[in-house]
């Protein structure tokens, strides 16, 4: 255990995975300086505890890897060394207990991150961590050794090896601002650039609308889409009507693939089913049903439920003509096409994609063109929707990272 104890680690970045990638280094007798540019480590993760804290989610193992997309085969042996089960040992071994809510999700019986993120520091600290807070990495120096912006001074220090855990490119006053992406570039670590994850779009409500409806949820629904390949994918939830357009969790769930839709051709086309209990044929039916001196609005509730945000959303989209037209109205009903012009600003977003390119890195995450170096957190080039799949995989890729570093110190030795 002592072998490796002349050696010491920046960890540069005090989120979930830097943390992690420090708890696995310590246990090993390194040295390990943790710096970070805010005055207080794991602002974004208290921040997700406000919302309740989603730590994991119970899947089976198939399914749970490939809500990682295109990016499941690399992080694959991390998530599998790390599994959810083994994070909800870890975090019952920090005192705090966790609970499986009805749709499988993971998490902390009083939905907090504050005692588990405290409970964690004081364990590091215990260990022998040592934190620099207000320490802004800013590069390497000609001679190759690190950087930092202190309140006092430039900071200079040339550690044994480093992990950098910098976090993605959404909620820029918690930390994670990016900036380290042309830093990286320089010494040959490639990047794809970061773009808005589980993140809301932009809609052209008229100004009425948005008076009236912005902060209402539209549920139940469900929005089908064509994806790049042709396919119809749907999926029934709800959403919120906002200022700018549309958010909440089932446009998150979409996210991904809206993205790269309106990426690839400007704009892409969600179609609503207002009515998801009933089939068209039946929607007509009701509709088409004479109504007597009852004015539409009344006719709807009664006959199909749509009323309040929904029955807006059909005012919003059909002529004063269309409305009043059965054919026209129940057709809309089951497929009304909300047109998505662009993803909200990455600043909002709950998590970024794009980031290191893992053809940079090797299988422990380090940097194949500067050695010593390793990545992990978000600031990896993964996404993935929200259910607790963003901290696991940012747990258990710094645990790699740090697992990685103590390899790699073992060949130096
Ligand atoms: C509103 C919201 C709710 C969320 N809820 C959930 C949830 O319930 N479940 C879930 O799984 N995920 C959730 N997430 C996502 C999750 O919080 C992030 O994916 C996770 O925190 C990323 O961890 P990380 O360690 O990679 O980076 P971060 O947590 O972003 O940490 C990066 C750290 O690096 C530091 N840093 C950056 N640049 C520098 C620099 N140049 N010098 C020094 N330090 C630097 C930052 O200050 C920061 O402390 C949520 C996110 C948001 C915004």
């Amino acid at each position: 255990m002592h072998e490796l104890q002349k050696y010491t680690v920046a960890v540069i970045g005090g989120g979930p995975a830097g943390l992690m990638a420090a708890e696995v280094l310590i246990a090993q007798g390194v040295q390990v300086d943790l710096y970070d540019a805010m005055p207080s480590v794991g602002r974004k993760f208290l921040l997700a505890g406000k919302g309740g804290m989603n730590l994991t989610h119970t899947e089976a193992e198939p399914a749970f890897v490939a809500r990682y997309g295109a990016r499941a085969t690399q992080l694959a042996p991390m998530l599998q060394d790390f599994n959810p089960d083994a994070l909800r040992a870890w975090v019952h071994e920090l005192g705090i207990p966790t609970f499986v809510g009805s749709s499988g999700r993971v998490f902390p019986t009083d939905m907090k991150a504050a005692p588990l993120l405290r409970a964690w520091l004081k364990r590091l600290r215990d260990a022998g961590v040592r934190f620099h807070m207000r320490h802004r990495w800013l590069g390497w120096d000609e001679a190759g050794q690190l950087r930092f912006r202190t309140p006092e001074q430039e900071l200079h220090v040339q550690p044994d090896a480093i992990v950098l855990a910098l976090g993605g490119g959404s909620w820029a006053r918690l930390g994670s601002d990016g900036k380290w992406l042309a830093m990286l570039e320089q010494q040959g670590i490639h990047s794809a650039p970061l773009q808005a994850a589980n993140c809301g779009f932009e809609v052209t409500w008229s100004a009425h609308f948005r008076e009236r409806y912005a902060g209402e949820p539209v549920k139940p629904v469900i929005a089908a889409y064509t994806d790049q390949q042709g396919q119809q994918q749907q999926r029934q939830g709800e959403f919120v009507i906002s200022d700018t357009g549309v958010e909440g969790s089932l446009i998150y769930a979409l996210s991904s693939a809206l993205r790269e839709q309106i990426n690839a051709s400007g704009s892409a086309t969600l179609t609503l089913d207002l009515a998801p209990g009933k089939s068209a044929e039946r929607v007509l039916e009701e509709v088409s049903h004479p109504r007597g001196s009852r004015s539409m609005a009344s006719h709807l509730q009664s006959k199909v439920g749509i009323a309040g945000v929904k029955a807006g959303l059909l005012h919003e989209y059909l002529t004063k003509e269309e409305y009043t037209q059965p054919d026209k109205l129940a057709a809309a009903i089951k497929a009304l096409p909300l047109r998505l012009q662009a993803a909200r600003p990455i600043d909002e977003a709950i998590s970024s994609a794009g980031g290191v390119l893992f053809e940079t890195l090797d299988a422990q995450l380090m940097a194949r063109s500067k050695p010593g170096v390793f990545c992990a957190g978000e600031m990896l080039d993964w996404e993935a929707p929200t259910g607790g799949y963003l901290l696991t995989a940012c747990f258990a890729s710094g645990r790699t990272a740090g697992l990685g570093v103590l390899a790699w110190l073992r060949a130096q030795a």
